[in-house]
């Protein structure tokens, strides 16, 4: 009855927890969620002012697929600001989020046979969308032991003569850890020698709480422009996950091709979306920051609360907003056997929702989203505490 293709995909497991939370939030329980991967934080009013300005100007006509010039612009400048790169709006393409961004990608790059390395843990979406495409994600694991710190070398030894691109997610989703510049340097020095596409996630890229090197856009564009492929998002820098800006920042030629599938498919973002977009990447960034030490004071609270307990070990991730423990230590052949029954066992016993480690191919972890209140924040780690508790005995005995 369906095609061929979606025998390869699986529907979104993080999309799924949150439905589940709604369902029994609606039957009426407290329930706390941590399986949000969106801030809980308004957009700014300034932000909301330029889109409702936008549509009293009656701005709501098609666009070029591309995204308004000054929008574009505006990126490039942004870029500068961050990164010092030079980069000119021929070379940006506005996408419906960074899950667009990287779905033109993925048509226009990659073929059926193709293999395309990323790591893990990982966000679902990456390899789905690689498979999507009839292409073979090939899956480089990182571990909590060393911070899931991305090792090079394993990076390059998983090349082979089919390998088409590297995908990197950097903060990363689910593991809030950072790919170091020299590690991209040494695998865009690879891919350079190897003609391969380097495609980087930089969706958390505001998103980094503890100082430290993190231009992975001028260690790119400096060694290999011709193929790289920036993905970026306006949704968790600016609190605008609904209102749906990515973009790409890719070569002349290939930010060509992305247009040529975006025009096919979904042509320009909203046109009251470009304007709201437009000043938050213009306007004064503080309510970056402000938000941004706000997610830090949360991370440094419930990573400390859910410390506490020593079956609970966890590496303090510098970016992103999640806390991706390792729960293995309250795992046992008689008790709770994995995590995805400890997160369903925590959802029925305390409603407490978190996704399960093996939603990003990571079994025996949780990922805990501190993009939620610290009232809240404080409320659930009670009680997944108190349900560790509860289930510890049971595993000395
Ligand atoms: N990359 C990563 C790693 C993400 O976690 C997400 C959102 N969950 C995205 C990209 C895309 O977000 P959006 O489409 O809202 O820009």
């Amino acid at each position: 009855m369906f095609a061929q293709r979606l025998a390869q995909v699986a529907p979104s497991a993080t999309l799924k927890v949150a439905a589940e939370a709604e369902r029994l939030r609606r039957a009426g329980y407290s329930v706390v969620d941590f399986s949000a991967g969106e801030p809980d934080f308004p957009t700014p009013e300034h932000v909301k002012g330029a889109g409702k300005a936008a549509i009293d100007a009656n701005f709501t006509r098609y666009t070029v697929v591309a995204g308004i010039p000054e929008l574009r612009e505006a990126v490039c400048k942004r870029y500068k600001a961050l990164y010092d790169v030079d980069v000119t709006p021929a070379e940006v393409l506005m996408t419906v989020g960074g899950k667009q961004a990287l779905f033109n990608v993925a048509l226009a790059l990659f073929d059926q046979g193709d293999q395309v390395i990323t790591h893990a843990p990982y966000w679902p979406t990456i390899p789905e969308q690689v498979k999507l495409v009839g292409a073979e994600p090939v899956i480089v694991p990182t571990r909590s032991d060393d911070g899931f710190a991305l090792d090079a070398t394993a990076v390059i030894r998983a090349i082979t003569p089919k390998t088409k691109a590297i995908i990197l997610n950097s903060p990363c989703n689910p593991t809030g850890a950072l790919i170091p510049e020299a590690t991209v340097a040494a695998i865009a020095d690879e891919a350079k020698k190897r003609g391969l596409w380097i495609v980087v996630d930089l969706c958390y890229e505001q998103l980094i709480y503890d100082p430290a090197p993190h231009n992975l856009a001028k260690v790119l564009l400096d060694r290999h422009r011709d193929r790289t492929v920036l993905a970026g998002s306006a949704s968790k820098a600016y609190a605008m996950t609904g209102w749906r800006c990515g973009w790409t920042i890719a070569p002349k030629e290939v930010t060509s091709a992305l247009n040529t599938i975006q025009g096919q498919t979904t042509s320009n973002i909203t046109s009251i979306t470009q304007k709201a977009a437009l000043e938050a990447l213009t306007a004064e960034q503080t309510a970056v920051g402000r938000m941004r030490d706000e997610y830090r004071v949360r991370r440094d609270n419930i990573h400390a609360w859910l410390t506490a307990n020593p079956g609970i070990k966890c590496v303090k991730p510098n970016g992103a907003f999640y806390l991706f423990p390792d729960i293995s230590g309250l795992l046992s052949p008689d008790g709770l056997k994995t995590s995805a029954e400890f997160a369903q066992q925590l959802l029925e016993k305390e409603y407490v929702v978190v996704t399960p480690g093996e939603a990003f191919d990571a079994p025996g972890y949780l990922r805990i989203s501190y993009a939620t209140s610290m009232d809240q924040l404080r409320e659930g780690a009670t009680r997944i505490l108190r349900f560790a508790e509860a289930i510890q005995p049971a595993k000395v005995s």
